[in-house]
C-alpha cells in the first residue's frame, strides 16, 4: 500500500502549504529516507521572501535534513534500512576542474538539494547514497540537525588557516555568525569580537564565548573593536555581506589581514574601498557551503560538546506547521528553528 507522503511547498512567505506527492522509489545508487528533523535555514526564509538570488519560487525546501534509511537501491551496500543519516545537499557534476580538485562545493554545475531541486521537508524522499553521512550513535537527531548549518562556518573558518592565538571579528550574530564564532573558538582564536544591531543577539554571542559583542551601528566601531581585540583583527568574517559591513570589515582588519565573505551578498555591485584593500594587502575571499571534510569536522565539534545546542535551537514545529516555522525563523529572537516530522 502506498504510504502518504507530505511535502512542503513554498510559493511565498505567506503561502506555505503541504502537498501530497507519491513516495519515490530509490534508484540503484539511491536511498529512500524518512525525515525526522529538518532545519529552516536563512536561505529558506530569504527564498520564501523572493530575495534569494539562486532559488526561484515556488520551491520545495529541506537541505538541513536528518532521517532514517527506509530502503536502499540494489547498488547500495553501506546503508541498511534503519541507519540514521544526515544529508550533504550539494549535488555536483564530478567532472569539472573544481570537482576534480576536490572543491566540489563550487562545482560549475552545482545544484543544491532543497534549493534548486525538491528537498527533504517531507515524510520521504530519495537521494544518492554518496550524499549522506551516518549520524553517530551518541548524537540525537535534533543535534544532528546542526551538522549542516555548522559545516558552512567550519568551511569558512578553515579558510583562515591556523587561528590559534589570533584575533577575529565576526560581523552579524545570526545563526551563521554565531556558529562561525563557535567554530573560530574551537579553532583556537584568542579573542573574538562580534557585532550585531540587536542586543539580544549580542548577549547570545557573549554567552557562546565572544570576548565582547558591540552594536553594529556604533560610531567608532573600529576603535571599540580594536580595544576588545588588543589591536586590529587578524581575520574578519563578514556574515552580513553588505556595503556597510564590508566597509567595517576593512576598518577592522589588520594590514595583511584576511576578510572572509560568508553572507550571501545582495544581487549587483557592492562598493568596496579597493584603495585600502591594495594599500594594506588585505585578502578578501568568498566561502560557499562545505565538502565532506567539513561535515566530519562539524560532526566532531558537535560530538565534543563545543556547540551549546540549547543556545542555537530556539524553536521546534511539526511539519504541518511549516508556515509557522518559517514565520518564526524570520523573527530576530530565534536562531535555529527546526521542523520535526510526526510519527518518528
Ligand atoms: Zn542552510
Ligand atoms: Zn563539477
Amino acid at each position: 500500500m502506498p504510504q502518504p507522503n507530505r511535502r512542503v511547498l513554498v510559493r511565498s512567505i505567506d503561502d506555505i502549504s503541504i502537498e501530497e506527492v507519491p513516495t519515490p522509489q530509490p534508484g540503484d545508487d539511491e536511498l529512500l529516507i524518512r525525515s525526522t528533523v529538518v532545519g529552516v535555514c536563512g536561505s529558506d526564509t530569504h527564498a520564501a521572501l523572493g530575495h534569494h538570488p539562486f532559488i526561484d519560487l515556488p520551491y520545495r525546501p529541506g537541505h538541513e535534513v536528518v532521517g532514517v534509511v527506509a530502503a536502499a537501491g540494489k547498488g547500495v551496500q553501506d546503508f541498511a534500512p534503519g541507519t540514521r543519516v544526515i544529508i550533504e545537499p550539494n549535488l555536483y557534476c564530478g567532472r569539472c576542474a573544481q570537482c576534480r580538485s576536490g572543491r566540489y562545493n563550487i562545482c560549475r554545475q552545482l545544484e543544491v538539494f532543497g534549493c534548486q531541486i525538491p528537498g527533504g521537508m517531507a515524510d520521504l524522499f530519495t537521494i544518492a547514497a554518496d550524499r549522506v553521512h551516518r549520524v553517530p550513535e551518541t548524537m540525537s537527531d535534533v543535534r544532528a540537525a546542526l551538522v549542516e548549518p555548522l559545516a558552512t562556518p567550519v568551511h569558512a573558518v578553515a579558510k583562515a588557516g591556523e587561528l590559534t592565538g589570533r584575533t577575529v571579528a565576526v560581523l552579524g550574530a545570526g545563526p551563521i555568525g554565531l556558529l562561525v564564532l563557535a567554530a573560530a573558538r574551537h579553532a583556537g582564536a584568542a579573542r573574538i569580537v562580534v557585532t550585531d544591531l540587536l542586543d539580544t543577539k549580542r548577549e547570545r554571542a557573549v554567552r557562546l564565548g565572544a570576548t565582547d559583542a558591540l552594536p553594529a551601528d556604533a560610531t567608532g566601531l573600529a576603535a571599540e573593536a580594536h580595544a576588545v581585540l588588543g589591536g586590529p583583527a587578524d581575520v574578519v568574517f563578514d556574515c552580513v555581506a553588505r556595503e556597510q559591513s564590508m566597509a567595517q570589515a576593512i576598518d577592522l582588519v589588520t594590514k595583511g589581514g584576511q576578510i572572509i565573505v560568508v553572507g550571501v551578498g545582495a544581487p549587483g555591485p557592492t562598493p568596496v574601498r579597493l584603495d585600502l584593500v591594495q594599500d594594506s594587502e588585505i585578502r578578501i575571499e568568498g566561502t560557499l557551503m562545505y565538502t565532506a571534510d567539513d561535515y566530519r569536522t562539524s560532526i566532531d565539534l558537535i560530538t565534543s560538546g563545543a556547540i551549546d545546542a540549547d543556545e542555537i535551537i530556539t524553536a521546534t514545529y511539526p511539519l504541518e506547521e511549516a508556515g509557522k516555522a518559517f514565520a518564526a525563523a524570520l523573527q530576530p529572537e530565534h536562531v535555529k528553528v527546526l521542523i520535526t516530522i510526526a510519527g518518528t
